[in-house]
């Protein structure tokens, strides 16, 4: 007599980041599955806050090499090591102003150099809706709208959105890409997928810039804030986040600040997954700790970051010193990991 044997139904790709990724809120939120899937299965829910299936599957798998989020992927990523790769760390300064720096302005020096030297056609950064804070994908192509984009954007990730449509235009040839360390992540497992649909999306990518992340927030954050300070969305000048605050300047240049842990509620929860800093696969990571209040740690890994550093300090736009507090680094990047190590490692182990 044969016996009945229970077979399971094979998961096709996104159903695999369904089960494994999604349903379980540690969803990074970067949009590397959807920029990656040439046959546009996913698009993102705005109301649930993750991927989900608009056309149907063609099964290339790209998706599964683009996810940050994976046990296989997180595997090859995790380490307890803070820093990462690097060739150099140096403190930086813009030799420009702008009162919209969210430190020493050296993201905008380095794609201000990318630009002016032609070495990209466009950067991919995080613009920002002024009257509503609402931060969106932002394709600049010259360096006024580019010193405009400058600050940071706590309240999305989604910079990847972008790049699906601006591959896919002829004039464009190279692109400098800038994100978290989840948006970097999936644009570094592209980087090394031998997926022709990855190879595609990414093989334009010149320049991938990092920004530390301790964490970032869902949208309502927003009114979040507005509340607790009693300002309308449109008085606020600049955030910033650090030292367990949430300073919010205003336009009167009047300055609010908020603990962050009130604003803990807010965290994106597939951040809990996060134990990278320092967005350890990108060819430069920037942050703020370690460095003086008004400038940059800047954490150059790659031959392509030194070269775009380098350049940039040649133009005389980067104001360069050695003394980065490496150890502050460390710190705040080993309480991140030690946060969210746990949900890290239980969402892997609830995968399998
Ligand atoms: C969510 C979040 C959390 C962070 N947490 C920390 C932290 O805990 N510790 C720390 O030291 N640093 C943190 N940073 C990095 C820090 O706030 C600065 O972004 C970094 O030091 C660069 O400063 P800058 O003056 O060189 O950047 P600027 O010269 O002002 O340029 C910033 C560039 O980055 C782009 N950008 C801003 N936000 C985003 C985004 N979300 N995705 C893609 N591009 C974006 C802007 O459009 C702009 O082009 C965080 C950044 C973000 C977005």
């Amino acid at each position: 007599m044969q016996e009945n044997v229970l077979i399971k139904p094979t998961l096709q790709p996104y159903q695999e980041l369904e089960e494994k990724v999604w349903q379980k809120a540690i969803c990074a939120g970067c949009r590397g599955c959807i920029a990656v899937c040439l046959a546009d299965t996913l698009a993102y829910d705005y109301e649930l806050n993750k991927p989900c299936e608009v056309n149907p599957c063609i099964e290339c798998k790209a998706c599964l090499d683009a996810c940050p989020r994976l046990p296989a992927n997180v595997e090859r990523m995790v380490s307890s090591d803070v820093i990462g790769p690097y060739l150099d760390i140096k403190n930086v300064r813009s030799e420009k102003a702008n009162e919209r720096f969210q430190n020493g302005g050296a993201v905008i020096a380095l794609l201000t150099a990318a630009l002016e030297e032609e070495l990209v056609d466009c950067a991919l950064v995080m613009g920002l809706d002024r009257w509503t804070q609402k931060s969106y994908p932002h394709v600049v192509y010259d360096t006024f709208k580019l010193n405009k984009s400058a600050g940071s954007k706590y309240t999305s990730n989604a910079v990847l959105e972008s790049i699906k449509e601006l591959v896919k235009d002829p004039k464009v040839k190279n692109i400098a890409l800038v994100g978290t360390p989840c948006t970097v992540q999936s644009v570094g497992l592209l980087r090394k997928s031998s997926n022709e649909y990855a190879v595609k999306l990414v093989q334009k990518v010149r320049f991938l810039i990092g920004l530390f992340c301790f964490e970032a927030f869902s949208d309502n954050v927003i009114p979040g804030i507005t509340k607790r300070i009693g300002v309308s969305p449109w008085r606020i000048d600049k955030m910033s986040a650090g030292e367990g605050q949430m300073t919010v300047t205003l336009r009167d240049q009047s300055i609010k600040s908020i603990p962050l842990a009130e604003l803990d509620e807010y965290v994106k929860p597939g951040c809990r997954a996060c134990t990278d800093f320092t967005a350890k696969l990108s060819d430069i990571s920037v942050g703020g700790v370690g460095s003086a209040p008004g400038m940059s740690s800047v954490i150059t890994r790659t031959p392509e970051g030194m070269g775009l550093f380098n350049i940039a300090e040649e133009m005389g736009l980067l104001k360069v010193s050695d003394g980065v507090n490496v150890e502050a680094i460390k710190k705040v990047g080993g309480q991140k990991i030690r946060r969210n190590r746990i949900a890290n490692e239980l969402a892997i182990s609830q995968q399998r």
